[in-house]
């Protein structure tokens, strides 16, 4: 049997991270088991779904690298087809027409919870003859669920996990409207799509029990799930937007995480393999499976996060991080570019995330101005700065090689001479030229500067 997976969000909001995390759940095991990831978009509550959340998603997907392997189905263009199985399983004896009021149905649920049941709907009409039905009622169809005895679920994450059938009523498969419910539509598109693994998040398992007993009536395979935990917050509330529980493009675009640090840290939330922390791709594919998957619910760490961030900016190709940093930058030359991109193997050996390395690579963009903004560089500009840095300028201006290495040389023969300590000499330039007192190394920022740009930001105090 060929694995299939699907991710199925309601457009309802953004892609947040818990979603984010279920998608990749499901790419991972349909790549691990050379299978096929789909993607079914929910859309049938019409009233809270919105095509800027369906594009939303799309996009979070595809910065992920989580796009599906078809194109993407949607949910509300098979209402029919939910219907007709309705009506199959009415014109079986499998379900039935319910002719109950909203009066009598919060009757029936007040007493339910007066006699501690769990059970809402008390199956009025399940034994009625269709003579009976009140005229000008359209009924909604329930299915008729087992009474007796239980259903147990082996479920790939949680385990066996057994319920009693009396807790399980009579659900609605159509309303009155003829438009189908969730629970219905979510049955036959996973039958139809030929979903053979259900992933997703855990508060969903009470569904399961429910959709286990509509696979059954239709007589089709029932397909394996996996209930995942939810995301906690690091004090272990639930998730909040406090907590991070954002859309992923605010991880993209507000804190300039990186898709795969994204995708390393999701994975390791709630999955773990050995105490690997690191997990490219390729290791991810190979390593993923359910068994692995933890019961318990995970915590957002967002130092762990940002670690791995630091990690794969390191790993990422100056090319890549170059275009990553541009739109944060505004206007620049094609000079200060090229500076940029040579001097970004510097520049990313520092950054946590992409915000801050578009940040330290401003004064390649712009000479800093006077008196500087940043007051603990400021300081490191004293009276005798000028007249030293111009005798800077002129030994820099003497030097026939400009590189890393000719550049340390002289500046450590120079302060050896004025028996000033090597700080004394760099930082005063790392000031000027950088306009900040933390930059990468000052030999390697003269050197992508090159003589002409490094001599006139010295002289320009
Ligand atoms: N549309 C549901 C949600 O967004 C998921 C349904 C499912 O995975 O079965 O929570």
């Amino acid at each position: 049997m060929s694995v299939v997976t699907r991710f199925a969000p309601s457009p309802t909001g953004f892609l947040h991270i818990g979603g984010a995390r279920t998608a990749l759940f499901n790419w991972l095991f349909a790549r691990h088991h050379g299978g096929k990831y789909l993607l079914r978009i929910e859309d049938t509550d019409k009233k809270r779904s919105t095509d800027e959340a369906i594009d939303a998603i799309l996009d979070g997907l595809n910065w992920l690298g989580l796009g599906a392997d078809d194109k993407p189905i949607f949910q509300s263009q098979n209402a029919n087809r939910h219907a007709e199985v309705a009506k199959q399983l009415l014109a079986e004896g499998k379900a039935y027409n319910c002719y109950c009021s909203p009066e009598e149905l919060a009757e029936m649920r007040e007493n339910a919870k007066e006699e501690g049941r769990p059970v809402g709907y008390d199956g009025t009409w399940r034994d009625r003859t269709p003579s009976e039905a009140p005229e000008g009622v359209a009924p909604v169809v329930r299915i008729k669920m087992p009474r007796d005895g239980e259903t147990t679920i082996t479920d790939a994450v949680q385990g066996s996990v057994t319920i009693k059938n009396e807790q399980l009523d009579d659900f609605v498969l159509l309303r009155a409207d003829g438009t189908p419910t969730y629970m219905l539509s979510v049955v036959v598109d996973d039958h139809d799509m030929g979903v053979t693994h259900i992933i997703r998040g855990d508060d969903h398992l009470t569904n399961a029990f429910r959709q286990y007993q509509l696979y059954n009536a239709m007589g089709w395979d029932v397909p394996t799930f996996g209930h995942i935990p939810l995301i906690h917050g690091p004090d272990g509330a639930k998730l909040s937007k406090r907590h991070g529980a954002l859309g992923v493009e605010a991880y993209r675009d507000e804190m300039g995480y990186l898709p795969e640090a994204l995708n390393n840290y999701l994975l390791r939330l709630g999955w773990s393999h050995g105490d690997e922390e690191i997990i490219p791709q390729d290791k991810a594919i190979e390593w993923f499976d359910l068994d692995a998957v933890g019961k318990g619910a995970s915590r957002f760490d967002f130092a762990k996060l940002e670690n791995l961030n630091g990690h794969y900016i390191r790993e990422a190709s100056e090319k890549r991080l170059l275009e990553l940093i541009l739109p944060h930058l505004g206007e620049i030359s094609d000079e200060a570019k090229d500076w940029m991109l040579n001097g970004m193997e510097g520049l990313k050996s520092r950054a946590k995330n992409i915000l801050e390395l578009a940040d330290s690579a401003k004064f390649y963009a712009a000479r800093p101005t006077f008196p500087l903004e940043n007051q603990k560089a400021a300081k490191l500009i004293k009276e005798d700065t000028p007249a030293l840095m111009s005798e800077v300028s002129d030994l820099l201006d003497s030097l026939e090689n400009w590189t890393v290495e000719s550049l340390e040389e002289a500046l450590k023969a120079f302060s050896e001479t004025k028996e000033l300590g090597l700080g004394k000499v760099m930082q005063p330039i790392r000031a000027i030229l950088t306009g900040s007192n933390s930059s990468p190394s000052m030999f390697e920022v003269m050197y992508v500067f090159g003589k002409k740009e490094t001599i006139e930001r010295l002289r320009c105090l």
